[in-house]
């Protein structure tokens, strides 16, 4: 079984066409917002391991769960030093969102920080650039159940090689791949093609 990008779950959080578009098709584009976040990111991944207050800061930790079936780079791992406990810490360009998608790609680096050094990782932090804000996450059971969750459905998407027709909404404004998706222009088609379905002829007849 092929590990799965970490930043997979993050893309299917946010769509899952794109989720497709990225990982099976392998499209990418950067706009100012994804340019933002890698700068962020950039910033973070350069500062060297250090130890302050008996914890050690790693940043760019690289991981590899073969029976989660996920790998990839974790922006900072903090680890006491006297207790032995890790924690993973996630820079987010943004502010805290509704619904939990940056709490499940944090647990998902926990639950793989897990597999790899057998021992339990209880919580982890999500910084705000925009709030310039730290978030302290607890890895509840309910959370780890709507993780698994999220990567079963990641794995369906991507082992089908199906990529999922777009929906126009508020979210593609913010999208990199907005150009190469189309979301606009495949939704008339298909709506067309319904339409020329119900009546049984093709609609192409009337033009635009
Ligand atoms: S443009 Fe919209 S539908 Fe297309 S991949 Fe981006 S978010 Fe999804």
């Amino acid at each position: 079984m092929e590990n799965i990008s970490l930043s997979a779950l993050q893309h299917y959080a946010f769509c899952p066409r794109q989720c497709a578009l990225i990982h099976n098709e392998q499209a990418w584009a950067e706009n100012f917002l994804t340019a933002q976040g890698r700068a962020l990111h950039e910033r973070v991944d350069s500062g060297e391991p250090e130890t302050r207050k008996g914890v050690r800061f790693e940043r760019s930790v690289h991981v590899a769960a073969e029976k989660l079936g996920l790998s990839g780079i974790l922006d900072m791992v903090e680890h006491d030093i006297q207790t032995g406990r890790l924690k993973p810490v996630e820079y987010k360009r943004g502010k805290p969102k509704p619904e939990p998608f940056d709490e499940i790609q944090l647990c998902a680096q926990a639950m793989c920080l897990e597999e790899m050094t057998g021992q339990s990782v209880s919580e982890g932090a999500l910084w705000y650039m925009q709030t310039r804000h730290r978030v302290p996450v607890a890895f509840s059971d309910g959370l780890r159940v709507q993780t698994l969750d999220v990567i079963r459905k990641v794995r369906e998407l991507l082992d089908s090689g199906i990529t999922p027709p777009p929906e126009y909404g508020k979210r593609c404004k913010a999208c990199s791949l907005v150009e190469i998706c189309q979301p606009q222009l495949l939704e008339r088609d298909r709506s067309k093609g319904y339409v020329a379905g119900l009546f049984g002829y093709s609609i192409l007849f009337w033009g635009n």
